[in-house]
C-alpha cells in the first residue's frame, strides 16, 4: 500500500520519500531466499477479481507476468480426504445429507452473485452459515476453520467480511467446475521490484531500515516525521503501518481518535514454510477438520506456481496472547511436518528438505459484525495526514489488490480529499 501510494504520488508530481522499517521493501508481500529459491515469506495467490493489481501491473509494464492455472481444493475431515470446491464435489460429499448440501450449495452460489453487502454488515458469520446451510454444515465445514484461526474471536466475525472472501475465490474460475487462480511470475517480489524501480525512476527516495518513530504535527496540521532520531519536514504524510502502531506513532491525535485505532484488533501468524521431496496432495488449498490436527488448512503452493520442489505453507494464525505464539521455530516445524505426514502417510522424515518460519504480530484484522462503524476516517483530524492499513478496505479481506487500490486513492487524496467522500470512507 505504501509503495503504491508513493508511485501514484510521484505520478501526480509530488516529491516523495518512503520510510520502510524493514531492511527490504514489500512488507507482507516481500520475498526471502529459501534455500536458493526466492519466494514470499507468506503465500500469495491472485484471483480474477483483483482488477487493481492488473491495472497496476499494466502501468508498470509487467502485465505479461500474470500466470493463471487450474487449481483445486480439498477437504481433510477426520482422517479422510475429500475433493472440494465445485458442485459435483459437493454432491458426492458423504458427510452431509442431500438437503444440507442443497442449502449449502445455494448459499455459496448466491454469495458469488451478491453485490450489496449492507444486509450482512451487522450479521454474525456463524449465524449466517447456520441459517443458510444448517448447524451440521457449519460444524463440518466451517467451525474448525474459524476456531483455529480466530480462537476467542471465532464466534464474532462479520458475515460481510467472510462473504467477500467466498466471492473473491468463488468467482475465480475458468468454468463452473474448474477453479482458476493466479500468481505473478517470479512471485509477488516481481510487483514489489517493479514498484521500487518505478519509484526510483521518477525521482522518489526509498529509505530501508528507516523506522518512523513519530509523525509530527503543529496546530492540527502535519509537519513531517521523525526517523532515526532526525526530524524531517513534509507537507503531507501517508501512513500505511498496521493500525495497532498508530496511537503511539502519532501523539498529535486526540485521545478519542487514538482509542479508535486501539480498538481494532489483529491476530498474528506463524507461517511455517516447508520444502519437500514429495507432494502432499494434488490441491493448492486443503482445508482440515480433524481433531488430531490443530491447523485449519495448508497451502501447497507448488500446485499453483510451478517450482522445482514441493513447497507447502502451514499458517498458524492466532492471537498474540495464545500460549503457542511464543514457541520456538523448531517446535512449529516439527509439528507442521508431523501434520503433513498425517495428511499423506507416504511422506518420510527424509522428505523434509528445508524449512523456514515467518512471524507477524499483526497479520489479519479481526472484523466483527458492525466493523464498518469502527473504521476511522482515512483523512485524519490532522490536516495533511492520511492513515490506512488492511482493515480500512473492509469488508474486503487483506490483500495486495485492495492495498494497491487504497495506495492510489491516498495519493489522489493529497490534492483532492473529496476522494474519500466518494469512497464513503
Ligand atoms: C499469511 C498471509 C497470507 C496472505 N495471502 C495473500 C494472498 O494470497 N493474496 C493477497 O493478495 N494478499 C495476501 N496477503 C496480504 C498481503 O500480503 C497484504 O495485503 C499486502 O502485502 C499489502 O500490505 P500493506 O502494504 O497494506 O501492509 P504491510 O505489508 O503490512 O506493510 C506495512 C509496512 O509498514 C512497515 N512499517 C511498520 N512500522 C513502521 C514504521 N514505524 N516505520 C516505517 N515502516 C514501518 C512494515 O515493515 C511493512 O513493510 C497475505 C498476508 C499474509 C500475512
Amino acid at each position: 500500500m505504501g509503495l503504491a501510494a508513493a508511485y501514484h504520488a510521484l505520478q501526480a508530481g509530488h516529491d516523495v520519500t518512503v520510510f520502510e522499517a524493514d531492511r527490504v521493501a514489500g512488507g507482507m508481500a516481500a520475498h526471502f531466499d529459501f534455500d536458493g529459491l526466492s519466494i514470499e515469506r507468506f503465500y500469495h495467490f491472485v484471483c480474477k477479481a483483483d482488477q487493481p493489481t492488473f491495472d497496476l501491473m499494466r502501468e508498470l509494464g509487467i502485465a505479461d507476468r500474470m500466470v493463471w492455472r487450474g487449481t483445486s481444493m480439498g477437504y481433510f475431515i477426520d482422517g479422510k480426504h475429500y475433493r472440494w470446491g465445485d458442485p459435483l464435489a459437493l454432491l458426492a460429499f458423504p458427510r452431509l445429507g442431500l438437503i444440507s448440501k442443497i442449502r449449502y450449495g445455494l448459499h455459496m452460489f448466491l454469495s458469488t452473485k451478491r453485490t450489496d453487502w449492507s444486509a450482512l454488515e451487522n450479521v454474525n458469520a456463524k449465524e449466517w452459515f447456520r441459517k443458510w446451510g444448517g448447524r451440521r454444515a457449519y460444524d463440518v465445514l466451517w467451525k474448525r476453520l474459524f476456531d483455529l484461526k480466530f480462537f476467542e474471536f471465532a464466534d464474532n466475525i462479520s458475515a460481510a467480511w467472510i462473504w467477500t472472501r467466498i466471492k473473491r475465490v468463488g468467482t475465480s474460475r475458468a468454468s463452473m467446475l474448474q477453479e482458476e487462480l493466479g500468481y505473478i511470475d517470479g512471485g509477488s517480489q516481481t510487483l514489489v521490484d517493479a514498484l521500487v524501480e518505478a519509484i526510483a525512476e521518477r525521482g522518489g527516495t526509498l529509505k530501508l531500515g528507516a523506522r518512523v518513530s513519530e509523525v509530527t504535527s503543529r496546530q492540527g496540521r502535519v509537519t513531517g516525521v521523525i526517523a532515526d532520531d532526525a526530524a524531517q519536514a513534509f507537507d503531507a504524510v501517508i501512513s500505511t503501518v498496521p493500525t495497532p502502531f498508530v496511537s503511539k506513532l502519532v501523539p498529535g491525535l486526540s485521545a478519542e481518535a487514538k482509542a479508535r485505532y486501539d480498538a481494532i484488533r489483529n491476530i498474528g501468524v506463524v507461517c511455517v514454510l516447508l520444502k519437500l521431496a514429495k507432494p502432499v496432495t494434488g490441491h493448492f488449498w486443503l482445508n482440515v477438520n480433524d481433531t488430531t490436527i490443530d491447523i485449519p488448512g495448508i497451502v501447497e503452493f507448488s500446485n499453483l506456481r510451478k517450482l522445482p520442489n514441493t513447497i507447502v505453507y502451514v499458517p498458524y494464525y492466532m492471537p498474540q496472547t495464545h500460549p503457542k505464539f511464543g514457541r520456538g521455530s523448531e517446535a512449529f516445524v516439527t509439528e507442521a511436518f508431523g501434520y503433513l505426514r498425517k495428511l499423506n502417510p507416504a511422506l518420510q522424515p527424509g522428505d523434509l528438505l528445508a524449512s523456514h518460519v515467518g512471524r507477524l504480530n499483526h497479520a489479519q484484522p479481526v472484523c466483527e459484525p458492525g466493523f464498518l462503524s469502527k473504521i476511522p476516517k482515512v483523512q485524519t483530524e490532522i490536516r495533511g495526514l492520511q492513515i490506512a492499513d488492511t482493515c480500512f478496505y473492509y469488508p474486503e479481506d487483506r490483500g495486495i489488490s485492495e492495498s494497491v487500490r487504497y495506495g492510489k486513492l491516498m495519493a489522489q487524496a493529497i490534492a483532492d480529499p473529496g476522494v474519500w467522500r466518494a469512497e464513503g470512507r
